[in-house]
């Protein structure tokens, strides 16, 4: 167990983004339902007193027992499958890593196993909604949005109960008492997590499950039901519905194929599970994460070819930096720097940190391929790729856009607090490193 301090900054962004994050979701899937996706329009209305807070609440579909029955399906077929459908794809997908896998080093030293069966899960999952929208017919494979604003109470409070249980458990019987992190502030023990790793046996992983089925699997199938229900509106289905269906599902897919290597990344190996990941991945990422489809859906932007290439342009050269800069880091990871990476032996910088219990161990920082034109190349790929949704959507209104605003304020604070990170724990060796790759994400601006 390890204790923070949390200054009064932190502790402001938590209590902000508690109290408003909630509503924001909220008012995003509503200006859609009432206000044909205009963002001012509601405003607008409330200044001139023409609406009223309660008017709008009143207009806003509730709670329905339906939804709730829909989403608790969905979330025990996805428990189930994750639980009890040991992976058998990587025994005949030449090169994909499933099975059982070994996750990062625990600031206490434990090495957790994982059950990599996400691919999988999505195939099944998928190849059942096709089986139902071709042969079966047992619902309409519009059933997502025709209950979006229902399912939204439903995720919250699925939300809210993981996190709660997360907070509670880990005061009551974490699974490692070694890797909890407590600060003196309720708030911020709430939000960002106190156990890092929470499990229910020996298999149920809060972190796997969370971050990467309900929300994740979930998505390509809510862009597919806004195709439905452009189809079933208009009796067409526009190529910007499409574009944002096709360049979404490639980021979704890359994500099950490469799920052993994202027990790499900061959200495995460094964040604590609270209602930052419990809440972000059962509300924020399935509702916001999806704004595009559900923008088209009241507004069909039908694109002109240009548009349309230079949107795809776009998606597939950000899809190529993001996904190359993380295969190259994780390529010399593994290999430890004996690998090529453009067709050249890697450099990088030796790095001696030491961990919690204060024994000294030793790193590599790449400073070749993308890793050497600037820091997190990734992060930019990642963001040309959301900048491609939101272009798919024209211009007529900024809701869309919402997509790129958040991602860039993500991925910023994001490098932030990893360079933050990184710079403690290899002090004057990460001061080399930057002093190589001077630039975070575009070289020459940031
Ligand atoms: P990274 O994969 O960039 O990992 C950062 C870590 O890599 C550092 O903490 C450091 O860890 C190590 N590292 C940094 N520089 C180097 C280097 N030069 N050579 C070798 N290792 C280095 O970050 P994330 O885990 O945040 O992101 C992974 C991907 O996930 C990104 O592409 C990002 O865009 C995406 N993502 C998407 C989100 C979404 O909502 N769509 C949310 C978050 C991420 P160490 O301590 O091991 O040295």
């Amino acid at each position: 167990m390890f204790t923070r301090e949390v200054d009064w900054f932190s502790l402001s962004a938590v209590i902000l983004l508690l109290c408003t994050a909630p509503f924001l979701v909220f008012f995003f899937v509503m200006v859609c339902d009432q206000y044909q996706c205009s963002v001012s329009q509601p405003l607008v209305e409330l200044y001139s007193g023409e609406a009223t807070l309660r008017s709008i609440w009143e207009k806003a579909p509730s709670f329905t027992w339906t939804a709730a029955q829909i989403y608790t399906v969905w979330v025990s077929f996805q428990v189930v499958l994750y639980m009890c459908v040991p992976d058998i794809t990587h025994k005949f997908l030449p090169g994909y890593a499933g099975g059982v896998q070994d996750g990062a080093r625990t600031p206490a030293g434990l090495i957790n196993k994982y059950e990599i069966n996400g691919l999988q899960s999505w195939l099944i999952t998928h190849a059942l909604w096709y089986a139902n929208a071709q042969y079966f017919h047992w619902f309409s494979p519009t059933i997502i949005f025709d209950n979006w604003i229902p399912l939204l109470w439903c995720t919250n409070i699925l939300g809210y109960v993981v996190s709660t249980f997360a907070f509670v458990k880990a005061y009551l019987f974490p699974t490692n008492a070694e890797d909890c992190k407590f600060t003196g502030n309720v708030f911020y023990n709430y939000m960002m997590g106190i156990e890092f790793n929470p499990r229910i046996g020996k298999w149920f992983d809060f972190k796997l499950f969370f971050n990467g089925r309900p929300g994740i699997v979930a998505w390509t199938l809510i862009n597919l039901s806004y195709a439905a229900k452009q189809q079933e509106l208009y009796g067409y289905v526009t190529n910007s519905m499409i574009l944002v269906n096709v360049l979404q599902a490639i980021y979704v897919l890359d994500f099950f194929w490469n799920e052993a290597w994202y027990l790499k990344t900061i959200d495995i190996c460094h964040d604590h599970f609270g209602w930052y990941l419990g809440w972000g991945d059962c509300v924020w990422l399935p509702f916001l994460y999806t704004l595009q489809g559900l923008y088209l859906v009241y507004n069909p932007v039908q694109l002109s070819t240009t548009h349309a290439a230079a949107v795809l342009l776009l998606g597939l050269v950000g899809y190529y930096v993001f996904r190359s800069t993380n295969h190259q880091k994780d390529l010399f990871r593994r290999t430890e720097g004996k690998c090529s990476v453009w067709g050249k032996k890697p450099t990088f910088i030796e790095c001696a940190y030491r961990s919690g219990d204060g024994s000294l161990h030793h790193s590599k920082l790449m400073t070749s391929g993308f890793w050497g034109v600037a820091r997190h190349l990734n992060y930019t790929g990642d963001l040309m790729g959301s900048l491609a949704y939101c272009a798919a959507c024209g211009f007529g209104h900024i809701h869309p856009y919402f997509y790129i605003v958040y991602m860039t304020i993500l991925l910023v604070h994001r490098c932030v607090r990893d360079e933050h990170r990184c710079s403690s724990k290899y002090g004057k060796d990460w001061k080399r490193y930057t002093d190589a790759v001077p630039y975070r994400l575009l070289p020459g601006i940031f």
